[in-house]
């Protein structure tokens, strides 16, 4: 067991959170704690906080505002050097940030310190690419002149994130945002503010080292309020947001209905393809740890198997046997492998899925249910399980964020990449396969339609050096690593000439 309190002091994060921070001083007005974060773990309350309001809002963007006009002329890779000392502070905090994610959000403490090494990854990833925010030199068709384009900072960058992923997401978006020269105005999941405050202290700490303004990297406490104010807001000319598809779709409007950019990382629906020619021990380790862990909330968990009719049986029996060993309990005990869900709303989320895939008609090979006891007093607990289904069933074209599991059989392989198609979300996919052919034919541009497509993989745990996000109701974005800082700068093209003649582009002349 770890000791909170301990932690949080030592991340120095008071147990009343305030409703913005701007750096080491944080806003002053203490309220009532109108709001709680409550440990799925264990269902103790870690923090309690008032959400921002319109005004205070607007207090955070005239800040950021402000610290951009300094941080725009520092030299990237000297902002750089600020992303790899905050790098450094997340080293020696890794311990007790892991184990934070670990009890706020209810993930395993290995994929607590994972998310930390993530936030450690990207850090160290913008730090090369602040040497790199390269822009290309093209050869104009006039003489004497020089054409080449250059990418500019953008202003501040807001980023919504989801409750699954509390700080590695904001990482992704921040550490490239910042080199690019922008910066930061953060709205956390409010049921995971704890960690992000303490993130923010870090971070906030660096700044003021280095006699920088608080105000590059800001926290506002809100729910879909806050997030509706950055959404419409004109200061911010690019919003990131992750999280449900219905968040995105009302994110994306209101930023687009302004002309805004946005970056939308939604929904998946995710399916591994069990061919003939798999390793059924690889598909076996694949499919359970997509299926069940983080409790199935990530949003590259495994929802669908779809199982050629030759394997379909033995495969079948080789879960079934492998959900039994399956312990399920306290995230922070090593020895469990599946934690809890987030809060009571999404176990009945969870229960109301099985009830509607039983009643279109699925069959459960491994039962369901909350369980009960004194271990599972936050009663976010849940059983693994998995359904016989079929691919049309309206449950399971919808993403539940729960650990629920869905055998669909099939016997050609083009109707598997149909099935694995035809669902409104498009984030990642797999297919165990030794055979070449196969693989092939599931990367080809009449394959997987999704941002993501693995052989001999497993739907989730992606690496920052490939740009994450997918298509259809996923939002098309895409953040971390290839050439996804782009999006988080503005690209000018610029034409020198250095002639005495003013030649006009495709020969016209204009004589006076
Ligand atoms: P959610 O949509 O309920 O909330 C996400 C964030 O959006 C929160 O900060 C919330 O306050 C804010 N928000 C909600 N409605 C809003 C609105 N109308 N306008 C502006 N902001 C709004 O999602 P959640 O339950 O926290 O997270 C789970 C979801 O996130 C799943 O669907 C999962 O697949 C998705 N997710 C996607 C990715 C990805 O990279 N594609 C990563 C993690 C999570």
């Amino acid at each position: 067991s770890i000791n909170i309190q301990s932690i949080l002091s030592r991340l120095g994060v008071d147990q009343y959170l305030m409703p913005f921070y701007t750096g080491a001083k944080h806003s002053e007005t203490k309220k009532h704690g109108s709001a709680q974060s409550i440990s799925p773990v264990d269902g103790q309350t870690i923090a309690v906080f008032d959400l921002i309001d319109e005004e205070h809002y607007n207090d955070v963007v005239e800040i950021a505002k402000k610290a951009f006009e300094q941080w725009k002329f520092i030299p990237a890779p000297k902002r750089g050097e600020i992303v790899r000392q905050f790098a450094e502070r997340l080293r020696e905090s890794k311990d007790d940030l892991g184990a934070l994610v670990s009890y706020e959000m209810g993930k395993s403490l290995q994929e607590g310190l994972g998310e930390v090494q993530e936030m450690i990854d990207i850090c160290d990833f913008a730090v090369g690419l602040s040497r790199q925010l390269h822009g290309l030199t093209m050869h104009s068709e006039r003489p004497l002149h020089r054409m080449y384009e250059q990418w500019h900072p953008l202003g501040i960058v807001g980023i919504i994130s989801a409750f699954n992923f509390p700080v590695a997401v904001w990482s992704w978006n921040a550490a490239l945002a910042w080199v690019c020269g922008n910066v930061c105005i953060w709205k956390p999941s409010e049921k995971t503010p704890v960690t992000a405050v303490a993130c923010q202290n870090i971070i906030s700490e660096v700044l003021e080292k280095n006699g920088l303004p608080a105000g590059i990297s800001c926290l506002v406490i809100g729910d879909r309020n806050t997030g509706e104010l950055m959404s419409n807001d004109t200061r911010i000319p690019l919003v990131s947001a992750t999280g449900s598809t219905r968040m995105g779709k009302a994110v994306g409007a209101a930023v687009g209905a302004r002309l805004g950019k946005s970056i939308l990382e939604l929904g998946g629906n995710n399916a591994i393809i069990i061919t003939p020619d798999s390793d059924l021990n690889m598909a076996l380790i694949g499919s359970i740890f997509g299926a069940v862990g983080t409790a199935g909330q990530r949003c590259t968990s495994t929802r669908r198997l779809i199982i050629h009719e030759s394997v379909y049986e033995a495969f079948k029996e080789k879960l079934i046997n492998a959900y039994k060993q399956l312990k399920i309990g306290n995230p922070l005990d090593a020895s469990n492998h599946v934690g809890p869900l987030i809060d009571e709303s999404a176990v009945e989320m969870y229960l109301s899925s099985i009830e509607k895939c039983i009643a279109e008609g699925g069959k459960f090979v491994v039962d369901g249910g909350k369980l009960e006891g004194e271990q599972y007093s936050s009663g976010c607990y849940v059983k693994p399980c998995v359904a016989e289904v079929s691919a049309d069933f309206e449950i399971v074209k919808h993403e539940t964020f729960a650990p629920i599991l869905y055998l669909i059989k099939y016997r050609e392989f083009d109707e598997a990449i149909y099935i694995q198609n035809n669902v409104p979300q498009g984030l990642s996919s797999a297919v165990i396969t030794n055979n070449l052919r196969e693989a092939e034919r599931f990367l080809s541009v009449s394959g997987s339609d999704c941002g993501i497509a693995n052989v001999n993989i497993g739907t989730s745990g992606a690496e920052i050096g490939g740009a994450f996000g997918g298509e259809k109701d996923t939002g098309g974005g895409r953040e971390s690593g290839s050439d996804a800082w782009k999006a988080y700068m503005r690209r000018q093209t610029n034409t020198i000439n250095y002639s005495t003649e003013l030649p006009l582009a495709q020969g016209i002349k204009f004589d006076l």
